[in-house]
């Protein structure tokens, strides 16, 4: 969509072509095939025909993927099935020379790269916190895609996106960045040098916990080659998912714009909280990262996490009273929600690599939502108060 707009305009409209019925927004095709002959609408863009809905040629699947584009200011977008199938589908498609992550990124990332891509003979490896320097010698090695998260899960540290594409470029290879910690509003990979963004869309994109989506944006031919692999794999959404995620994109800007301001107002009352040894929030003025977050950032998101005096018992103790964060996985949803990496999302891990990582027991993750801000920080408190 043109870039006339700005960016709330273009969630909204993007993609919204004319309806027979002047429905405001569009309507789900459910067919799982078309009959290119008997088709009446005008095709528009450069979409192929709708043909048929696991190719992802379905117009539902057109309309979302024209609000994902437009969202990452990118030329194309493709909608997956979920975002370890974006994930996955990237690692195969741009990623047989070896993969590399940068930093800490979400547990099922990490077992994808330890666990299923070697069994394929793909060289994988994984730099955590403080081993970034051995980043080139790898690309000299010929690695061909390098994969971070910034903000990074658990822990929020915030990578040097233009700096990691700079050196990935100088040897040919690729930078994928997961931007579903930051989202589109707050971070825009592509305009630093990115080739390719992912999504979990079943986060914030989608926002209310009820989708299970993916996503990657990137360059038209960059997206044709994770589009053969989507077709193949069968990774493409139901058509009532991706109306789902279409209708979560055209309030993006409002949702984020509130969890970005609640979670640093909790940020900043927890960071002088005596229960919380440390609080690990872009946005904080102490954070390691705040110049870098400042720089690349134009928010901090809705992601907070604290490190609770007296490690996991304490920790524990916190979880069990909480009342208005659910403790429940997942992210960016309406609902806040509360996470322990240790005993959740990381737990897969060893405690010497959680060590490693800088992910403490005592560490507990919280997705701020839309509730009143004074409501959530009233929660914690009360679950903090006796520790
Ligand atoms: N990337 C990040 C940063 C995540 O937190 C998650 C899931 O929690 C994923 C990717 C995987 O997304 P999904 O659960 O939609 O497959």
């Amino acid at each position: 969509m043109s870039t006339e707009y700005r960016f709330a305009t273009r969630c909204i409209r993007a993609g919204m072509g004319a309806d027979v019925h002047g429905a405001a927004r569009p309507p789900i095709y459910h067919s799982t095939t078309f009959a290119p002959a008997e088709a009446t609408a005008p095709q528009s863009g450069d979409d192929p025909p709708p043909l048929y809905t696991r190719y992802g040629h379905n117009p539902t699947l057109y309309t979302v993927e024209r609000q994902l584009a437009t969202v990452e200011a990118a030329d194309a977008a493709l909608i997956f099935s979920a975002g370890m199938a974006a994930l996955s589908t990237a690692c195969l498609a741009l990623g047989r020379a070896g993969v590399v992550c940068v930093g800490n990124a979400y547990g099922g990332t990490l077992d994808l790269l330890t666990g299923q891509l070697p069994q394929l003979g793909i060289a994988t490896a994984l730099l955590a916190p403080g081993e970034e320097p051995g980043l080139e010698a790898l690309l000299a090695d010929g690695y061909g895609l390098v994969l971070v998260e910034s903000p990074t899960n658990p822990d929020l540290r915030v990578q040097d996106l233009a700096a990691l594409a700079q050196l990935a470029h100088r040897y040919g290879a690729r930078l994928a960045v997961d931007n579903t910690f930051a989202t589109p509003v707050n971070q825009q990979p592509l305009a630093l040098g990115a080739d390719l963004v992912l999504h979990s869309a079943t986060k914030f994109l989608g926002g209310h916990s009820d989708l299970t989506a993916g996503a990657a944006m990137g360059a038209v031919d960059i997206i044709a080659e994770l589009d053969a692999w989507r077709r193949q794999l069968g990774q493409t959404p139901s058509p009532e998912t991706a109306s789902l995620l279409s209708r979560s994109l055209a309030t993006l800007e409002v949702r984020v714009e509130r969890q970005n301001a609640s979670a640093l107002q909790l940020a900043e009352w927890l960071a002088v909280h005596p229960a919380v040894e440390r609080v690990h929030y872009p946005g904080l003025m102490t954070a390691p990262d705040h110049a870098l977050a400042e720089r690349q950032m134009t928010g901090y998101g809705g992601m907070l996490a604290l490190d609770v005096r007296g490690g996991l018992s304490a920790a524990t103790a916190a979880v069990e009273r909480l009342r208005l964060f659910l403790d429940a996985p997942s992210l960016g949803g309406v609902e806040s929600l509360v996470t322990q990496p240790a005993r959740t999302s990381h737990a897969g891990m060893s405690d010497a690599e959680r060590n490693r990582r800088g992910i403490g027991d005592g560490q507990l993750r919280l997705s701020v939502g839309l509730e009143d801000p004074e409501d959530l920080r009233q929660d914690l408190e009360q679950a903090l108060e006796r520790l």
